[in-house]
């Protein structure tokens, strides 16, 4: 199998040495790709730098992205098969994924149209007599985005999308375990116009190529997007320049009394294990009423039995493996910890597909704060169910994590809705919704270890773009 090469500048580039892309699931060989090193890097930082020296216009920028998304709308089903190939997504879930895709590439392509600042009323105040103020939305200058294999291609999207909207060029490193996505997508983008330059993608571990990406001094943001661990240790050595961060969760939904605990079964046993849990909103927490514990859990295990898993590559598989086997042997163990620690298995937790790769989907109840399924984030196809009698506890227990993205609360009573919307310390509340929700026209971040920054391309175009106050004297 051939390298697949890659494209810095104007120049095709491929290496001596290769990485191979392999299935998750069945360690099939799906592609190589190169295996880049700080010179390419160099080079990529370069072509980009060069590029935002030539910018085409806005609505030019605003033509090419929606011809992207016309593109891509056209290559469904080759996109998704990329994505369920790489990353062990299940093909009817890849589907969604790229047409998501179209639309952040639509909605980026809206925000290039709508650049605009503000006027500031200078003359509201005496030293401001004679002025006209008002201030210009100015791209940072290069980006280096990072993007994680949960979401090969729409989490590129997120990043390459905004970017060319606000016109930064960009250096791209996606996920190892998943770059072919983010080639295709590129390769997109060139057939509908976008010039040289402006999306540089560099492959290689992020040893290799994440650090010197990172350090590099052209480089004027770093947009990351996966674990809090790397995130921050990323923001801690990328001094002087702006660091968006989008992290992690453990996400809890609180289900009340009022709520409707039967439409809150179906939805969580679609959010906790679409792509086997490996979402940074996967819903992992439920705490629910005493009162509805034993029906609501009966509801939910009844429907995680019948989901199907498998083959990503087969229709009717609802969740395959996950991305590799340290994955699967760290989220075995937590379940084993939590069932010594008194925790139960309502249904699952035992092993199938080739191999034994596949963890079966598990509901775990009577689950205590201090068990990692409950207190980290388990990016696995595993929920876990605790009781409580008083909504402060279940909103004190909800916020007992070091992350915060999305919540959620099930409940009819209009009060406890408010009070849970003031009260959960997270980027977004979800009323009668899971926390699983995600649209593009909406601000999406979280706070403390979910990470610093808003994502959806309104949001990302703002943190892409620095505000420059101009000032006419009469
Ligand atoms: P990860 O291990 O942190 O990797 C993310 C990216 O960082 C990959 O491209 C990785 O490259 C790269 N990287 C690793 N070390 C680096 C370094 N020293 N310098 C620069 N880049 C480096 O995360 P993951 O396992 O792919 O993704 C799962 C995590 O992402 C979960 O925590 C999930 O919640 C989070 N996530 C968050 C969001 C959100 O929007 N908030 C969305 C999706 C996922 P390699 O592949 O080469 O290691």
């Amino acid at each position: 199998m051939d390298q697949t090469p890659l494209r810095i500048g104007s120049t095709s580039i491929s290496t001596s040495e290769h990485i191979e892309v392999r299935s998750p699931y069945d360690d099939r060989l799906l592609g190589r790709v190169p295996r880049c090193g700080p010179e390419h890097v160099d080079s990529a930082v370069e072509a980009a730098r060069r590029a935002m020296t030539e910018p085409p216009p806005p609505w030019r920028r605003a033509e090419i992205l929606e011809h992207a998304a016309s593109l891509v709308s056209e290559h469904i089903e080759d996109l998704a098969l990329t994505v369920a190939s790489e990353a062990a997504k299940p093909i009817r879930t890849a589907r969604t994924e790229v047409e998501r895709t179209v639309l952040t590439l639509r909605t980026s392509a809206e925000e290039a149209r709508r650049l605009a600042g503000e006027m500031v009323p200078l003359e509201g105040a005496r030293p401001g007599d004679g002025m006209l103020g008002f201030t210009r939305r100015v791209p940072r200058g290069v980006v280096a985005a990072i993007s994680p294999f949960n979401f090969p291609l729409n989490l590129v999207a997120h990043k390459l999308g905004p970017a060319f909207a606000a016109g930064c060029a960009v250096v791209l490193k996606p996920a190892t375990q998943t770059p072919l996505s983010a080639i295709a997508l590129h390769d997109i983008l060139s057939e509908a116009g976008l010039p040289d330059g402006w999306c540089n993608i560099v492959t290689g571990r992020g040893g290799s190529v994440g650090d010197p990406l990172v350090e590099h001094p052209d480089i004027s943001m770093v947009s990351f997007t996966g674990s809090p661990e790397v995130g921050w240790a990323i923001a801690a050595r990328a001094a002087r320049r702006k660091v968006g961060l989008e992290l992690g969760n453990n996400s809890p939904v609180i289900i009340e009394p009022s709520g409707d605990w039967e439409t809150a079964a179906s939805k969580v046993a679609v959010a906790g294990y679409a792509h086997a849990g490996q979402s940074c909103i996967s819903t992992q927490r439920v705490y629910v009423h005493r009162s509805i514990h034993d029906d609501f859990v009966g509801a939910l295990a009844g429907n995680v039995s019948r989901l199907v898993a498998g083959d990503p590559l087969e229709e009717a598989t609802d969740l395959s493996t996950l991305i590799d086997s340290d994955s699967i042997a760290r989220v075995d163990r937590w379940i084993g910890e939590a069932v010594d620690g008194g925790a139960e298995l309502a249904v699952g937790g035992g092993r199938l597909g080739p191999g034994d790769r596949i963890l079966e989907p598990a509901v775990l109840t009577g689950v205590r704060p201090e068990m990692s399924v409950s207190s980290e984030e388990v990016f696995g196809p595993l929920v876990g169910v605790a009781s409580y009698d008083h909504l402060h506890e279940a909103i004190e227990a909800s916020n007992a994590t070091r992350y915060g993205l999305h919540a959620a609360v099930f409940t009819n009573r209009l009060d406890d809705a408010l009070r849970a919307a003031e009260e959960l310390r997270f980027g977004g509340v979800l009323i009668n919704e899971v926390p699983t929700f995600r649209s593009d026209p909406m601000p999406y971040g979280g706070t403390g270890d979910s990470g610093n920054t808003k994502e959806g391309p309104r949001y990302a175009v703002r943190e892409m773009t620095e505000e420059r106050l101009v000032i006419i004297a009469r």
